[in-house]
């Protein structure tokens, strides 16, 4: 299809925003991407380094066939604009199985999921002794770099410091309105990707998706140290750039933006506990003078991503109640869509490995060609928004 006089505006510039930008690019949308914040990946994007690797199960499940996908996805991104040359990053990521019961779990993933072996093996993580996953391919990363980078290739209009405050659907040509702290902008289609920041946006505030506060600890570089980043729960990534970092934190109760040096502590006492030859190497320190930084995850109720097609739940048909649908099976629920309206939101703790593949299954679903991803329907529907509101018609939640 020929999308050449179409126009876009994405909200947010994280990396699930300018991922989105990409995907937006390769189909030759003309796109402005805008930021309430001065520039790209300021919130949670915005930490030092993170981890890349895929999260899998013993079995394979929606969830596990997602992630491993999103992995390779972003291998394939990764290769093709070779980032390797243009963003900081140290290859391989150890991921501890030190117990009966995570070894049971993990490493059967490798069979169970028919990986292949460049992609992960078994092997045993130095510094603990502990059976792990070796991912030779996953990596210590910059996300700021990163998410800068893929900015770069999508080459968008930018506006920073640009807040939207409100959108709508216009009744005379069914573009979509955006009002936003610069003026107004119309469009062909809109893609909100605003992190934490969604509740903020009244069409988004049915969904259930939880602010999760986490704190990581920025070490300067030790002499003797892990070359591979290492998750044991938390994780140890490689140095780049002279430090290192631990995280990270998990808190949806308490939300506050300062540093807890008790915190601090508790993860360090963690990591000497569960990589004991690192500690030796190390030697004392106090975690409690470590550089810290605290920002905010956006998790969904059942931990995977939110994407895809926006449903209008002011147009929702509440006399169908699931209970009568049970005595009347012609009646289904139907859910009524903002056509040109998308969500790449609820990335949790693996927006790094996840918004680039997540990103371009929007696109193309929003755009009406989503098996040229030759996506599953299981996975694509249990990414979609609607899987949520399929629960609650059916706990007879929607009011
Ligand atoms: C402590 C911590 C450690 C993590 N470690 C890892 C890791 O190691 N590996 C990994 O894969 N993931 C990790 N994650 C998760 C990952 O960082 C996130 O999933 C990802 O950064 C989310 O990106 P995003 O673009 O959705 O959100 P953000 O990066 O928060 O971007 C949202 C953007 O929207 C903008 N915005 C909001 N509202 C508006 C508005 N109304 N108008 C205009 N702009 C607006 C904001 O200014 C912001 O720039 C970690 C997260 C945390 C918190």
């Amino acid at each position: 299809m020929n999308f050449q006089d179409k126009t876009a505006v994405v909200v947010g510039a994280g990396i699930a925003g300018v991922s989105i930008c990409l995907a937006l690019k390769e189909k030759n949308i003309k796109t402005v991407l805008i930021d309430s914040d001065s520039g790209p990946a300021k919130h949670a994007s915005g930490n030092p380094i993170g981890v890349v690797y895929p999260f899998l199960t013993k079995h394979k499940t929606a969830e596990s066939e997602f992630s491993l996908t999103a992995f390779q996805y972003f291998l394939s991104v990764w290769k093709k604009f070779h980032l390797k040359d243009l963003v900081p990053h140290v290859d391989g990521i150890y991921f501890l199985m030190d117990t009966k019961e995570s070894y049971d779990r993990y490493s059967h993933s490798i069979i169970s999921h028919q990986i292949p072996s460049h992609l992960v093996k078994e092997s045993i993580e130095p510094f603990s002794n502990s059976p792990a996953l070796f991912f030779p391919e996953g990596k210590s990363i910059s996300p700021v770099d990163l998410t800068k980078q893929i900015l770069r290739l999508a080459d968008p209009q930018t506006k920073f410091s640009c807040k939207l405050l409100a959108w709508e659907k216009s009744k005379e040509d069914h573009k979509i309105l955006c009002q936003t702290s610069e003026g107004e902008i119309k469009s062909d289609y809109l893609f909100l990707s605003q992190g934490y920041q969604f509740a903020e946006d009244p069409h988004l505030g049915w969904l259930p998706l939880k602010k999760v506060r986490g704190q990581i600890l920025k070490i300067p570089e030790q002499k003797q140290t892990n070359t591979h980043g290492i998750l044991y729960g938390d994780y140890i990534t490689s140095a780049i750039g002279g430090f290192q970092v631990l995280g990270a934190t998990f808190d949806e109760f308490k939300l506050e933006e300062e540093s807890r040096p008790e915190e601090s502590e508790s993860m360090w006492i963690d990591l000497l506990k569960k990589l004991p030859k690192l500690s030796s190497e190390w030697g004392s320190q106090n975690p409690r003078l470590f550089a810290t930084r605290v920002s905010y995850r956006t998790q969904s109720q059942d931990r995977s991503p939110v994407v895809g097609k926006l449903p209008d739940i002011s147009q929702l048909d509440l006399s169908v109640k699931y209970q009568n649908l049970l005595r009347n099976a012609n009646k289904n629920m139907q859910i009524p869509y903002y056509e040109s309206v998308g969500i790449l939101n609820g990335l949790g703790s693996r927006g790094l490995t996840h918004a680039l593949y997540s990103a371009e299954i929007l696109v193309s679903s929003i755009l009406g060609e989503p098996n040229n991803m030759h996506i599953s329907e299981k996975i694509f529907n249990s990414l979609k928004p609607d899987r949520f509101l399929i629960r609650m018609w059916k706990r007879d939640q929607l009011t």
